[in-house]
């Protein structure tokens, strides 16, 4: 380099002469001419409530200049959920997790404003949102405003579901937030110093020291193999003297744990507890927490109910509907549903130009209901009203593969049949022949469909269905010039816009000890230290920025090297 320098100084000095004209003229072009953003006049107003999944995946994926977008949420930051468990026992720290919203918008050629505020009521006929900022200083009365909007994007998530447990919301840790994976890993931490301080009990001690983990679904799991993992490599090495008292308990009112995942990782879960010494109950549905005690009535045991003493308990049993979201759907016409009905094109039904997505919106499965009517219908070739049961796997593998949501939807549900899915919906479902009346098959399913959520609630979902929606947006004026639309979308059935598909990539459940289960498409189940690797390769992919990325690398570089950091702060 140094030869080529002190040869061609001539060419280097004017490559940077060239160089630093070109710079110039650039920052000269952005300060002295207007830019593409300011260029569009007659934008259309978009709110995009949220900053999770959904709302970030549409946000990144808008690019026409055309809309002038207000990002309304409480939280200015985008969290990758996926590594919460991670946060509570520090093998990640929360701040490689996190990306300023303000960070992600600045990059982009829409004009975008950002309120730090919580939306509380949603009024559809005037088009306006009405929002609260979460400012703790007094704002002098300037805490809430109106927000009018063309197009209103809702991407709110959902809370946490207590299934209206006594004493859950007072003694209970979530794990849903940043700052609940936060909570949870200084009480860890704080629990080891209790037990350790001299004069308290054995018996105590124990309590303290008994983590109670309500809920086997992937989030229960996850943490529970992660603070086994902490305690075992980290915390036993600091607290010699208490390391044979430390208990983990998973509590799971099902058969199984990870019953949306496939058997044989349910088994291999199981079975990798067992001899983590992880307590898995099964069948122990939690019917009070008080602040020292669980108790747990066991379904098969005729309810016998048994109490728990325990030091922390963390509730992870699944999502519930936000309270004004509630609200805006008794609105509408939607009260009886658990989630905002949406057609296939992500609009809420009952509203014009309102969208939801993410986990508060749920994709109305009429049309799929009728079709799957349709299907049985053809396959009832002799208009006998029965079908045998051969004939009906074959009309249910049919189902499947027209649609992965109803495959997805029935190992959710342990159900791996649409047999047992007409059971509970209280269908006529008989062993050696399916009795097949299709205006009862269709009572039946609709009964199903206003209970079921098809898609699963992960941030898969929400990403893709902010991508879709971001992609609809910006080809909307192209659309609405030419009604006929492009080439590409011509014939497509009653709308510009092909429906939302979702493309489902696999789901991982890690395991502790480097240990993870992989179920990716087609079935394909791989178990062990590989998926690990693949598991940090996925994750390390998908951060937002090349900043997370580089923090989150380096702090599983960190933990390798020094292990996990105990200090309580
Ligand atoms: P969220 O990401 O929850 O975002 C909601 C947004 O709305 C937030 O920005 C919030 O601040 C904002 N908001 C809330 N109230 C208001 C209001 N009143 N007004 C305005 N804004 C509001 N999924 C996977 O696919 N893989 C995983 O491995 C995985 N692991 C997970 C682990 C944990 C611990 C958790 C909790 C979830 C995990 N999920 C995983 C699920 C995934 O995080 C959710 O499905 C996903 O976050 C849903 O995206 P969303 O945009 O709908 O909601």
């Amino acid at each position: 380099f140094c030869k080529t320098l002190r040869d061609n100084r001539k060419t280097i000095k004017f490559v940077l002469i060239g160089t630093t004209v070109s710079g110039v003229g650039y920052v000269a072009y952005r300060e002295f001419y207007p830019s593409e953003v300011e260029a569009v006049t007659d934008r259309k107003k978009v709110v995009v409530l949220g900053t999770g999944w959904a709302a970030t995946s549409f946000m990144k994926n808008l690019d026409s200049p055309k809309y002038e977008v207000q990002v309304v949420s409480p939280r200015n930051y985008f969290a990758f959920t996926p590594l919460l468990p991670s946060v509570t026992c520090g093998t990640v720290e929360a701040r490689s997790i996190v990306e300023p919203v303000r960070n992600i918008f600045r990059k982009k050629r829409v004009d975008v404003q950002f309120s730090e505020a919580e939306c509380f009521k949603i009024d559809a006929e005037n088009k306006k949102v009405y929002c609260k900022s979460n400012a703790n200083n007094n704002l002098n009365g300037q805490e809430e405003f109106v927000v009018d909007y063309d197009y209103l994007i809702i991407g709110v998530g959902a809370k946490v579901n207590t299934f209206n447990t006594p004493g859950v919301v007072e003694n209970c840790h979530f794990l849903k937030e940043v700052e609940d994976a936060q909570k949870i890993r200084r009480t860890v931490i704080d629990c080891f110093e209790r037990a350790n301080l001299p004069d308290v009990s054995e018996e105590e001690k124990k309590r303290i020291l008994h983590f109670a983990i309500v809920g086997g679904g992937p989030t229960g799991v996850e943490f529970a193999a992660s603070l086994h993992d902490f305690v075992n490599e980290d915390l036993v090495h600091l607290y010699p003297g208490v390391k044979d008292l430390v208990k983990i308990t998973l509590l799971e009112a099902g058969d199984h744990i990870l019953s949306m995942f496939d058997k044989r990782i349910t088994a291999f879960a199981e079975d990798k507890f067992q001899r983590d010494g992880i307590d898995v109950k099964t069948g122990s549905m939690v019917v009070k927490v008080d602040g020292k005690e669980i108790s747990t009535k066991e379904l098969k045991n005729g309810g016998k109910i048994t109490t728990i003493p325990y030091g922390m308990a963390v509730w992870s049993t699944g999502i519930g509907t936000r309270p004004f979201i509630k609200d805006f759907m008794a609105q509408i016409g939607q009260a009886s549903r658990r989630a905002l009905a949406t057609d296939e094109w992500l609009r809420v039904e009952g509203c014009n130009n309102v969208y939801a997505l993410g986990d508060c919106a749920t994709i109305n499965q009429r049309k799929v209901m009728e079709d799957i009517a349709s299907i049985f219908k053809k396959a009832d070739k002799g208009n006998s009203g029965t079908l045998t049961v051969k004939e009906f796997q074959e009309v249910m593998d049919d189902i499947c593969v027209r649609y992965p949501q109803v495959e997805l939807y029935l190992k959710n549900k342990q159900m791996h049949n649409i047999a047992d899915l007409l059971k509970e919906a209280k269908g006529d479902v008989e062993k050696e022949s399916i009795k097949l009346n299709i205006e009862e098959l269709k009572t039946a399913l609709s009964k199903v469909d206003s209970q079921m959520k098809f898609l699963p609630a992960t941030a898969q979902v929400a990403s893709q269905q902010g991508t879709y929606l971001a992609k609809c947006f910006n080809r909307m004026e192209e659309c609405e010039e030419k009604p006929e639309g492009p080439l590409r979308f011509r014939g497509e059935g009653r709308h510009r816009f092909k429906p939302f598909r979702y493309q489902h990539l696999g789901q991982f459940a890690p395991l502790g000890g480097e240990k993870t289960a992989a179920q990716l498409p087609g079935d394909w189940v791989s178990i062990g230290h590989s998926s690990q690797w693949l598991w940090y390769s996925v994750y390390a992919s998908k951060q937002v920025s090349w900043r997370t990325r580089a923090l989150v690398v380096s702090d599983w570089g960190r933990r390798f090297i020094f292990g996990r950091d105990s200090s309580r702060i």
